[in-house]
């Protein structure tokens, strides 16, 4: 909406382009409000779709966090059809065979070990030589994680996004909160 509004107002001045912009993120900012409140009456009846609706609409999200979704899941897509082709799960039966998921956590954990040493040594890559150790291996388990869950058929992007925006206005996660008594201090 604001950059339909930037094009609409493309030959004002910028004092007028700026009224429009301040009046439309106003009733944003009205219309969100109304929805919190909807989601606040909704979640009586249906307290998970409300609690997406409130992560959706809270004013800690920051804007353009929904193209997370997207991004996440084209690693995803991408790390699972690599690594097929590649033949990593060439007679592997992910539903049929209850080890083969863990298995595939525990070669997440060895890549976080591994950016563990890298970092606790100092070391640079052994095969990429221009890079950090620590930042190659956490690569590793990103690629890892994102082909486990492509494999899974997972919707990896959407809960990171979610996840984030829920973190965003979690009470226990505010800085005040973190300071008290009992609270998380790191
Ligand atoms: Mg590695």
């Amino acid at each position: 909406m604001i950059e339909w509004i930037r094009s609409a107002f493309d030959g004002e001045s910028t004092p007028v382009k700026n009224i429009a912009l301040r009046e439309a993120n106003d009733e944003i900012e009205r219309l969100r409000e109304d929805v919190q409140q909807l989601a606040a009456a909704l979640s009586r009846h249906d307290p998970e779709l409300a609690e997406k609706i409130l992560c959706e609409t809270s004013p800690n999200r920051p804007p353009g966090a929904g193209e997370l979704r997207e991004h996440v899941n084209a690693v995803v897509q991408e790390a699972h059809r690599a690594s097929t082709s590649a033949g990593w799960w060439d007679n592997t039966d992910i539903h049929g065979d209850r080890h083969v998921v863990p298995a595939k956590l525990c070669l997440i954990h060895s890549e976080i070990s591994e950016a563990m040493e890298g970092d606790r040594k100092g070391l640079m890559d052994d095969h990429l030589p221009m890079r950090q150790m620590i930042e190659v291996e956490l690569a590793d388990a990103i690629i890892r994680i994102a082909d486990l869950a492509g494999a899974l058929g997972l919707d990896l992007g959407g809960a990171v996004d979610e996840k984030m925006a829920f973190n965003a206005r979690r009470v226990d996660h505010k800085v005040e909160n973190r300071a008290r008594r009992g609270g998380k201090s790191y």
